[in-house]
């Protein structure tokens, strides 16, 4: 763990990747950069080691915003016409050339797009909502990933989303939205706050109506690659302690946070434990997932793909929460009693703490069905949604000092784990219809 505070390459490693390579949204030129880079790097690491880095090839959407997305409110009485600042969600469908024009219908959950019904046909809908805090992602995301498609399956025209966000100077928030099965899918867009403020009072004062265009467009699906490594256990090689991040990102700003940071925690993590001598009893896998962000064809790959050693994966830990400052350590049930026991050495990182609540993550929930055990090292995730998904997620939001510390974190529980003569406790499979994964 000192090794990753005092010669740690983590922030080096980030700047690297969101200087040169930059956003590398699944199928793009960069995404497979990204991936070339990553397998270099990890090559470099393990070098006289014995570990070992290659690629697990997994199809992937390939969605393009286009050069053109603008739109605005018209003038009505009391208001004049404005422009919005405004972003495509992905997946979003080009708008008619020209753009279009509707009247707008304001909805704050899916509960009432439903119940507005054949209000909202032809009509543009907007879904406002009351984000305050990080937590309110969970609450909240549905609007943006479901609810444009059920706009659509409704009749609406298109839909307008107010951007997930804690924090806005008037920079909106791209992200996933999903289609809809059996209806067309409807141009769609996340507002910036402002824009979403002055929009929910322009229908207050109504009837209000907007303009959008959008050149956005999906193309076949592309070639992408998890990026594997791993250093090979001394006494249990066959069991697995796995790290992932996602090597993608959205294609606005750089992805430094989101999920630069956790790729760089995770390849950091195995450089330091390929060169400890002996090696820890298990092995340590680190996945670089493709494709997180607009479809997680990289996490339900890996677990296709990895299913028959997916009963011998004793643990799995994805960092996709930014490079806040290292919190504590979390696991999913009954984990709790050997995670206490490994903690003690990250009091020293301010992380020796036991956190309440479930471990998972985007890319590793595929492999909950297998009964795979969780653990997370939680981060300070305060100021992770000011940036999410923005053109602000760039280098200067990270904070050297305590990306290394995350590193160092994630170091520990990984080596800890692998070393460990217990296990976690394997997972019963979760109920029919549970939680999706959070993108
Ligand atoms: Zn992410």
């Amino acid at each position: 763990m000192g090794r990753v505070l005092s010669e740690g390459r983590a922030y080096a490693r980030l700047a690297e990747l969101t200087d040169s390579i930059g956003p590398r949204l699944a199928g793009s030129p960069a995404a497979a950069a990204a991936e070339k880079w990553a397998l270099a790097r990890f090559e470099e690491d393990l070098k006289g080691t014995g570990g070992r880095a290659w690629l697990e090839p997994v199809k992937v959407p390939h969605w393009e915003r286009g050069t053109v997305a603008r739109g605005g409110l018209l003038a009505q009485p009391g208001f004049r016409a404005q422009p919005f600042a405004l972003l495509a969600l992905g997946g979003s469908p080009a708008t008619p050339p020209g753009g279009l024009e509707a009247e707008v219908v304001e909805v704050d959950s899916l509960e009432a797009l439903q119940a507005a019904g054949e209000r909202v046909r032809g009509k543009v809908v907007f879904f406002d909502h009351a984000m305050a805090q990080p937590s309110d992602y969970g609450r909240f995301s549905s609007l943006r990933t479901r609810g444009p498609a059920e706009a659509g399956r409704l009749g609406a025209v298109a839909a307008l989303v107010r951007s997930l966000a804690t924090a806005s100077l008037r920079s909106p928030h791209t992200g996933a939205t999903n289609a809809a099965e059996g209806a067309p899918p409807v141009p769609a867009a996340a507002l910036s706050v402002e824009d979403a403020e002055l929009l929910h009072r322009a229908v207050a004062a109504g009837p209000a109506r907007v303009r959008l265009e959008l050149d956005s467009r999906t193309l076949p699906d592309a070639d992408g690659h998890n990026v594997v490594a791993e250093i090979r256990g001394r006494e249990k090689p066959d069991e697995v302690v796995l790290l992932g991040a996602h090597l993608d990102s959205w294609d606005v700003g750089t992805g430094a946070h989101d999920d630069g940071a956790g790729v760089v925690m995770v390849m950091e993590a195995l450089r330091v434990i390929a060169q400890q001598k002996p090696a820890p009893r298990r092995t340590v896998r680190v996945v670089l997932f493709a494709n997180e962000e607009n479809g997680l064809r990289g996490g339900r790959g890996y677990a296709e793909a990895h299913a028959a050693e997916l009963p011998k994966h004793v643990a799995a830990l994805e960092m996709d929460s930014g490079a806040g400052r290292p919190l504590g350590v979390a696991a999913t049930a009954g984990g709790e009693a050997l995670m206490r026991r490994l903690l003690p050495p990250l009091a020293k990182v301010g992380a020796g703490v036991f956190l309440p609540g479930d471990a998972g993550g985007a890319d590793i929930g595929p492999m909950r069905p297998a009964g795979v055990p969780f653990v997370a090292v939680r981060v300070d995730p305060t100021h992770y949604f000011d940036v999410h998904h923005t053109e602000a997620d760039t280098l200067d939001k990270v904070d050297p000092v305590f990306l290394a510390q995350d590193a160092a974190a994630v170091a520990w529980v990984a080596y800890a784990l692998a070393d460990a003569v217990e296990v976690l406790p394997r997972q019963p499979p979760p109920a029919a219809g549970g939680a999706a994964g959070r993108h």
